[in-house]
């Protein structure tokens, strides 16, 4: 094999873009996930027919591509030695960098890089902090916890490209391998991270075992329960989700895709059918409030349009009567103790 197609940064059209690594050293300085869209269409261009060969990175929907255009395409079918999957919850925009980095203090006309996912030793894996510099002073980093900037927390969606609404493939599904965030209790509290990862491939097998007999992975075998698990509220957007989205565009008279779940309300709650259909629009409006920021210079524009529509959504996503039932709780609690005081 001679080399990587992953995502790197800097690139013509903004902060990342796909690359070729030729070196492990080169493969490093390209770890981490960029929650940025990308296309893979001009590096395919320039390595087609060079006769080297490579394993191809990528969200779900591109190694689909990739396959499909390998299908189509015997040159690069020999060229596309190993399909490497990463796990996807849904794509962002640029817009979702330049909002975050706005919120820690860079505008978005000023924003020279980002770095999405920085470790924090004091906090769970899953509480990481985004890293971003200014054009002017790139010398000095901003850091932040991007759960507490708004926008930060997955579920909420915002900057979700519409065709994510309509995916079913989480685990890249022909993928040889595939890497996720192990979203486990058993894992995640450690702040460096853990990988779930399914293979397909007997060399990946193979690659893997050797990897833990020289102590420099180690593996731990989980059941399909565990790693569907791993990614929990990934399939309930995916399955109950998208039953609900396409019942809704059918019923708009859209057309929509065949996909596994058949359109309908009935497997959920009434309370779930809202917050599905909340999270939608979230994702809708993000755009046109981010560009009318964009336009009066002012990201409070966007915040302020946003936070009602996110606090609607945090609520409708509560157990009902949790507050009640919690403050029941505390009742019967001091009640107990009160009694056992006498
Ligand atoms: C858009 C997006 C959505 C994601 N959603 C989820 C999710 O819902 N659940 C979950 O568990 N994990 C999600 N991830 C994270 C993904 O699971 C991790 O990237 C994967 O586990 C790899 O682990 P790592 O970061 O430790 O690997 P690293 O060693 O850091 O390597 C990551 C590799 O991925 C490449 N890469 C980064 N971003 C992209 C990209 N956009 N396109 C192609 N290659 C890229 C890098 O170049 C590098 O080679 C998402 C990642 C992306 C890019
Ligand atoms: S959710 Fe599906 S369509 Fe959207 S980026 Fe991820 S893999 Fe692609």
């Amino acid at each position: 094999m001679d080399g990587i197609l992953h995502v790197g940064d800097g690139g013509p059209d903004g902060l990342f873009s796909y690359n070729v690594s030729h070196s492990l050293a080169e493969a490093d300085g390209r770890r981490k996930s960029k929650y940025y869209a990308v296309t893979l269409a001009e590096l395919v261009q320039e390595i087609q027919g060079n006769g080297k060969r490579y394993a191809i990175v990528g969200i779900p929907c591109f190694i689909k591509a990739a396959r499909l255009l390998a299908l189509q395409n015997p040159a690069l079918a020999e060229q596309f030695a190993y399909y490497v999957g990463l796990v996807c919850g849904h794509l962002k925009t640029r817009f979702f960098a330049e909002s975050l980095a706005w919120q820690i203090g860079v505008p978005p006309e000023q924003l020279a890089s980002v770095d999405f996912r920085v470790k924090n030793p004091e906090r769970p894996a899953s509480r990481y902090d985004m890293a971003v510099s200014s054009a002017d002073d790139p010398t000095t980093v901003l850091q932040h916890e991007v759960a507490k900037l708004l926008g930060g927390s997955w579920g909420h969606a915002v900057f979700q490209p519409e065709g994510c609404n309509f995916c079913d493939d989480i685990f890249a599904e022909t993928a040889d391998v595939v890497f996720g965030d192990a979203w486990l209790p058993q894992y995640s509290k450690d702040w460096r991270g853990n990988n779930v990862l399914v293979s397909r491939n007997e060399q990946i097998d193979e690659l893997l075992r050797a990897g833990q007999r020289e102590g420099e992975i180690q593996l731990d075998e989980i059941d399909v329960a565990a790693a569907v698990a791993s990614q929990a509220g990934n399939y309930r957007h995916r399955r109950d989700g998208l039953a609900v989205r396409l019942h809704d565009d059918i019923r708009a008279g859209l057309s929509v895709p065949r996909k596994r779940v058949s359109p309908g309300l009935a497997h959920v709650t009434r309370r779930r059918v809202k917050l599905i259909r909340q999270r939608r629009r979230i994702s809708a409006l993000s755009f046109g409030a981010f560009r009318a920021a964009l336009a009066s210079g002012r990201i409070e524009t966007y915040l302020e349009r946003l936070r009602p529509e996110l606090s609607k959504h945090d609520r409708l996503s509560k157990k009902p009567f949790a507050g009640m039932r919690r403050r029941l709780q505390n009742l019967v609690r001091r009640l107990r103790r009160g009694q056992g005081a006498r």
